[in-house]
């Protein structure tokens, strides 16, 4: 494995990058991280599937801090490392960017060639017929059937989570499916879930055509990123991350680079 000694060296050397990004892109965007420096939950760990597909009260929970949480991720906008990483593409380096985002900011920055690993907030599925529709339809009715919880949106978060926690959930009115009546979900992959087969065997194509890997803002703890590094490591395709503190693939890079995503990359642009 050829050694580098930074991570524009790292860029130079390998013309096609498999480029996987995480939660600690989109900080700086105000999206909150779920894990710290050490890949230790931050706050309590996500609803799973499981629980969200099982008991209505976890529905009527996620949903009512989702009316709250959706105004702050509706209006995040990409930072500079979405527009470095966008650059990338534009230089012809990108074989394909795979994030474990949900937030669209990297399509928002002007990437073409993204697969959405963990799926997209910006859509709402239903789990009886799978017809999809936009959040923001999604959102309407949430508005229209729940008008008095929108005051609880004075206080934001940390805050305004305990008090959602405190409150009860049973007034709070969840649509379901207008055409069959199925619950409706988040189209986002939940913990517990797994990643839909063909869209991993697609980014495994893609892994397979280009020449090193570049990891940026993940600490890898989640299984369904952290077997693309596997399987880079097992063809001798070398990895690059940049990510502040830990990751689960430490022993498995060439180059580890601990600098804010944006500062990191800050030489593309
Ligand atoms: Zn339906």
């Amino acid at each position: 494995m050829t050694e580098c000694s930074s991570l524009e060296d790292f860029v130079e050397r390998h013309r096609s990058l498999f480029i996987l990004t995480g939660a600690g892109c989109s900080t700086s965007s105000g999206i909150p991280d779920y894990r710290n420096a050490d890949g230790q939950w931050k706050r309590q760990q996500p609803v799973t599937y499981q629980a969200f597909m099982r008991d209505e009260t976890t529905r009527r929970r996620y949903w009512a801090r989702s009316l709250i949480g959706w105004r702050r991720i509706r209006g995040a906008r990409p930072n500079a490392a979405h527009r470095a990483l966008a650059r990338l593409e534009v230089m012809g380096r990108s074989e394909i960017l795979l994030t474990q985002n949900v937030d669209r900011l990297h399509q928002a920055a002007g990437s073409a060639r993204v697969i959405d690993l963990h799926g997209r907030l910006d859509l709402v599925r239903c789990m009886g017929c799978q017809r999809r529709m936009s959040r923001d339809e999604l959102q309407e009715q949430l508005i229209r059937l729940n008008a008095g919880w929108l005051g609880l949106t004075a206080t934001d978060a940390p805050d305004g989570d305990a008090d959602l926690e405190s409150a009860d959930f049973s007034s709070f009115a969840v649509p379901s499916c207008r055409r069959c009546g199925g619950v409706l979900k988040p189209d986002v992959v939940f913990f517990g879930e797994n990643v839909p087969r063909d869209r991993v065997d697609a980014a495994a194509r893609h892994l397979m055509r280009a020449d090193a890997m570049l990891i940026v803002g993940s600490s890898l703890m989640v299984y369904s990123g952290f077997r693309f590094v596997q399987w880079a490591a097992s063809v001798g395709k070398p990895a690059a991350a940049v990510n502040l503190g830990r990751t689960r693939a430490d022993g498995l890079i060439a180059l580890k680079v601990e600098q804010a995503c944006e500062a990191a990359l800050a030489f593309l642009l």
